[in-house]
């Protein structure tokens, strides 16, 4: 790659003038957005490039509002567009990211992973499960982490249960006063996917119950520290 050029994951682009697009792209140094003029024209050979979910390299020009002058494909991921639940997972993910990174996070480090969750969303067989080590991490990632090993009021690390709206552990103990908590065989295979290195996940291959009551743990989590409802993810539950 050369200096000027950088990779980014197109995050959304929406449409500019009569034939242009300004897209919205992931990237090492966080979200930057570029104008790239003339892309909805037929002959443009930016046409198939300047799409959400596109992985590209892209050379932009140093003005205070790059244009994009040249783009090439980094990966083409097949799997991911052919399968329409790989496709709403790719889009959540960009919807997550969009609406909650800022510009102090350690984004060499989001989009390191981000790259690798591509790769393993186009050959998983569990994307939906991939998608809960993804909101997981990134959870964390943005400070909201779990301390699954210690209850939040003492010393105690067994028999923990998971507050369902905050996140929080309670033992044994301090558990009574509080109305909606989840037992630990509940919510354990969470703490495999925010534990697992991505590459190395293998599916817990849990059924639909157990992954419906996961998934809406992992929503209420999102809802009272980020309150997100991404509307890829509403799509994912109905046609899921
Ligand atoms: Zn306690």
């Amino acid at each position: 790659m050369k200096p000027d050029e950088t990779v980014g994951y197109i995050l959304k682009t929406v449409d500019y003038g009569d034939h242009g697009k300004i897209l919205y792209a992931y990237t090492s140094s966080g979200i930057i957005s570029a104008i790239a003029r003339g892309v909805k024209k037929m002959h443009s050979p930016l046409r198939h490039l300047v799409q959400a979910g596109m992985l590209v390299t892209m050379h932009l020009s140093k003005s205070k509002f790059p244009t994009l002058k040249e783009a090439s494909m980094v990966k083409y991921h097949q799997a991911i567009r052919n399968d329409i639940i790989k496709t709403t997972v790719a889009s959540t993910v960009r919807e997550l990211i969009y609406y909650n990174v800022n510009e102090h996070d350690d984004h060499p480090k989001l989009f390191n992973f981000v790259l690798k969750f591509l790769d393993v969303l186009d050959t998983t067989e569990a994307p939906l499960e991939l998608l809960m080590v993804f909101e997981m991490k990134f959870l964390y990632f943005l400070g909201y982490g779990i301390s699954f090993n210690r209850c939040s009021r003492c010393e105690v690390s067994e028999k923990l249960s998971l507050d369902l709206y905050t996140g929080m552990m309670f033992c044994e103990q301090h558990a009574d006063e509080n109305t909606s908590l989840i037992k630990h065989e509940t919510y354990q295979p969470l703490q495999y996917y925010l534990h697992v290195d991505v590459l190395k996940f293998q599916p817990l291959k849990l059924n639909k119950t157990t992954q419906t009551i996961l998934s809406n743990i992992i929503d209420s989590l999102y809802e009272t520290h980020l309150s997100t409802k991404t509307k890829a993810k509403q799509l994912l539950k109905s046609i899921d």
